[in-house]
């Protein structure tokens, strides 16, 4: 199997080189736009990129409202904030899970609870969190969830879209609304992935994206806040810009904002990226075609996008007969520099999530003594210029 992966591998990229797990692309606009801010030197937190890219993901993903971050995970804090999240309470997250998810919630002084996977897309089980929830928590008096034993508010539901096939959200969406809590989901990895024919990111109350870049469309660094509403979107353009009052001259600032904005900068290759976003999204959905007619048969089972779900296959995986093949994968593609990754460690296994509640992670467990990701990166094509058509 690794012998024949590798070559397989190889024939997608056709190269002989280092072959990494995801490499950005910049093959339209990019350099003019970013070369464009340099000439008018609004590089920073001021400029017309910022609200172009904002209305391209909007476009994107049909969200009420879009503001953009310096980063994902200041994006996260700030939908988590958007949502009611405070210090003391407790939002329900999957324990299979990059590590931000659940460091956006201990930033804000708030605690994960961290709930198993479902087999169906890897992220958050509806299933388990309702029971967890049942086993759990209670409706106070005035409807406010809160954990039983310790009467801890709970406020929020936090799914993550891992590797960028949607979870149940209607499913997910039921149990939030059955125990008061907030939707909110991490989409870091999912912009241009569909559930039920609707983006990822815009079902929440609030959402939040990554352009780190590794992911799908790059900034360099940068995130972005969705919003269902229009007022929660104002409220999040002035949260993450020092929540500065409009005067002509004078310093008024009315609550401790953050300082999250993405530079003008940044945003230029967000545009850039943008118009290149349905190119990447058809080379990526080829490249896991691929993966998914070398792998069928094979007691290797490629992950593919559930049925409900148009996926953008941010990151191709495949999941190992048991841990010793996973093992051999990972040792013998790395070795022959083609990059793949074991999944994420569970959160309760590194320190600082150690003592986080959890419920029982069958799913999850299974799931990580198996999944490898495998290179995914959008395939090489003749560079082209934004405005241009097919
Ligand atoms: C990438 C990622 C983030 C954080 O994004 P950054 O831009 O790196 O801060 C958050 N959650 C998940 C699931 C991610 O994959």
């Amino acid at each position: 199997m690794e012998q024949r992966l590798i070559h397989k591998v190889r024939e997608i990229y056709r190269t002989d080189e280092f072959i990494p797990l995801h490499a950005p692309r910049f093959d339209g606009a990019e350099r003019a736009y970013v070369n464009d801010t340099l000439d008018s030197t609004f590089v920073s937190s001021v400029g017309a990129y910022v609200d172009r890219f904002e209305q391209q993901i909007i476009k994107a993903t049909g969200a009420g409202a879009a503001v953009a971050t310096v980063n994902g995970t200041a994006a996260l804090h700030t939908a988590l904030h958007l949502a009611g999240v405070q210090a003391g309470d407790l939002v329900l997250t999957q324990a299979l899970t990059f590590v931000a998810t659940c460091n956006a919630l201990k930033h804000m002084g708030a605690e994960p609870v961290l709930l198993d996977v479902s087999p169906v897309s890897l992220g958050l089980c509806p299933e388990a969190t309702e029971a967890w929830l049942c086993e759990q928590a209670e409706l106070d008096g005035e409807g406010q969830c809160r954990h039983r034993a310790s009467k801890a508010p709970i406020r929020a539901i936090l799914p993550m879209h891992s590797f960028g096939h949607p979870v149940q959200l209607t499913e997910l969406s039921a149990v939030a609304k059955r125990w008061n809590l907030a939707l909110v989901e991490d989409a870091a990895e999912a912009l241009g992935s569909l559930y039920r024919g609707r983006p990822a990111g815009s079902i929440g109350l609030t959402a939040a994206l990554s352009f780190n870049g590794n992911k799908v469309i790059t900034t360099g660094g940068g995130g972005m806040v969705l919003c269902q509403s229009s007022t929660l979107g104002a409220r999040a353009k002035h949260l993450t810009t020092t929540a500065k009052l409009p005067h002509a001259f004078e310093y008024l600032h009315d609550e401790a904002g953050f300082n999250y904005r993405m530079p003008n900068l940044n945003a230029a290759l967000g545009c850039g990226q943008m118009e290149q976003l349905d190119r990447l999204l058809h080379s990526k959905r080829q490249v896991a075609e691929q993966y998914r007619q070398f792998f069928a048969g094979s007691d290797y089972r490629f992950i593919d996008e559930p049925d409900y779900a148009h996926s953008n296959f941010w990151l191709n995986g495949v999941i190992c007969p048991d841990r010793a093949a996973r093992d051999q994968l990972l040792e013998q593609t790395n070795a022959a520099g083609v990059m793949t990754r074991p999944v994420w460690q569970l959160m309760h296994r590194l320190p600082m999530y150690q003592s986080a509640q959890r419920g029982p992670l069958p799913n999850a467990e299974w799931a990580e003594a198996r999944v490898v990701n495998l290179p995914s990166s959008a395939l090489v094509q003749a560079t082209r210029t934004g405005g241009e058509h097919d």
